[in-house]
């Protein structure tokens, strides 16, 4: 039922949803599927959340918001999506180009043979990062992480300046968790993610959310405080930024942005892997092309470059102990809120991939159906 239909019947969505988004779309979908009325306002003009994708004027599919790889461990989560969309089998790789090379990043065997010239095997490398490892008593920061593993020349090449881009903080100031995220190998393996299920959407991103969203009403270009008060509504759920929510009250929660510069050639490739990161030189990071990530074949190819930046649309929670303690003060403002549900990555100001939105939604459908189900969710690992 459309929502002017809806508001003329008197009664009230039973689930007035904030974003249509994985968080959003996943317990629509939900939901609905168990007969309750729900209504999704989104204040972008399209649906998806950041992981929109749409086919640019060359006619490339591209991911507006930054490359979008889907990756995850839980078989729940890729059963629960196969239902919408059929997947194209992708493992991502990564170059890093680092002293005028490019070389496998995770840094890996071939990554410290081509960069020292040395020809050693997977139990030497072993042997070759314990020897530049330093002993650090209590490995706190991102920085410890790395040089606490494979010592102080290979965090300089690899993690540091590319840190300070991506965050604008040194390593030493940032949580272990952020560069935990990055493994090191003495393998050859050189795929970026080791999950067990790892795939594209076959028609892209946003065909899976029309298919979830099957049904849905969904306004777009529509912001919740310009409606709320006239959409009739027994819950709300809130996937957007929490500090954005209860009006900043206790100050703005740090999140790092990006300003994404897309770019078409006249060439079929432009580099050699989805994504080339620069480390050391230039103010992007990284330069991700979308056709090996899509498969799509086109004469053309786009790609885009990443610039981070302190200013812009909410991306990434900065993940610091001083923010997790303000979001802790808005979470007890949120579980104050009987009346609303906050769900995602912006709303828990969490740094979850997109498999771990899904799992978070998926619980959180379930504890809203059925009160007594547990709400903890995310089986699925962080990468
Ligand atoms: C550059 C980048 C690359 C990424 N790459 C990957 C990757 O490779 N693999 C992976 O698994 N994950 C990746 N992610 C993470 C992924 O984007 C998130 O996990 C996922 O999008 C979170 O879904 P969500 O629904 O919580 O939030 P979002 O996708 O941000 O959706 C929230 C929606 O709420 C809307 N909204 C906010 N406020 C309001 C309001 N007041 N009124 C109405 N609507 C509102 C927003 O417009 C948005 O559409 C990446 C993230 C970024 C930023």
């Amino acid at each position: 039922m459309n929502p002017a239909d809806q508001m003329a019947t008197g009664e009230p969505y039973d689930y007035l949803i904030v974003g249509a988004g994985f968080a959003g779309s996943v317990l629509a979908e939900r939901l609905h599927a168990a007969g309750k009325r729900v209504l999704i306002v989104e204040r972008r003009e399209h649906i998806g959340g950041n992981a929109y994708d749409t086919y640019d004027d060359a006619g490339v599919l591209i991911h507006p918001y930054g490359p979008h790889i889907f990756h995850t461990n839980s078989a729940d989560v890729f059963g629960y999506l196969s239902r919408f969309t059929e997947w194209r089998p992708y493992e991502h790789r990564v170059l890093a180009s680092v002293e005028g090379q490019l070389v496998p990043m995770p840094i890996n065997l071939d990554t410290v043979n081509a960069l020292y010239g040395l020809n050693l095997t997977s139990f030497e490398l072993e042997s070759f990062f314990a020897s530049r490892a330093e002993p650090v008593e209590q490995v706190r920061t991102s920085e410890d992480v790395v040089v606490s593993k494979v010592g102080r020349d290979l965090y300089r090449k690899f993690f540091q300046g590319y840190t300070r881009k991506q965050w604008g903080l040194d390593p030493s100031e940032l949580d272990a968790s952020v560069t935990a995220r990055v493994p090191t190998r003495t393998t050859r393996d050189d795929r970026y993610f080791t999950d067990t299920y790892q795939a594209m959407p076959k028609h892209g991103y946003t065909r899976l959310f029309q298919n979830l969203l099957r049904g849905i009403p969904v306004l777009v270009n529509t912001d919740y405080r310009e409606v709320i008060g006239v959409i009739p509504h027994r819950h709300l759920i809130y996937t957007g930024p929490v500090d954005a929510f209860f009006d900043h009250c206790y100050g703005r929660l740090p999140y790092r942005s990006l300003r994404f510069q897309h770019e078409t050639h006249p060439t079929e490739q432009f580099q050699p892997t989805g994504t080339v990161n620069y480390p050391n030189d230039y103010a992007y990071t990284r330069v991700s092309e979308f056709k090996h990530i899509t498969g799509q074949e086109h004469a053309q190819t786009s790609v885009v470059y990443e610039f981070p930046q302190a200013e812009g649309d909410p991306y990434y929670p900065v993940p610091r102990p001083e923010n997790a303690e303000l979001y802790r003060r808005y979470e007890a403002l949120a579980r104050a809120r009987t009346d609303v549900t906050f769900v995602g990555r912006l709303a828990t100001y969490r740094y979850y991939n997109m498999d771990q939105v899904v799992a978070q939604a998926l619980a959180t459908a379930r504890r809203l159906l059925q009160p007594e189900a547990p709400l903890t969710a995310p089986g699925a690992a962080a990468t």
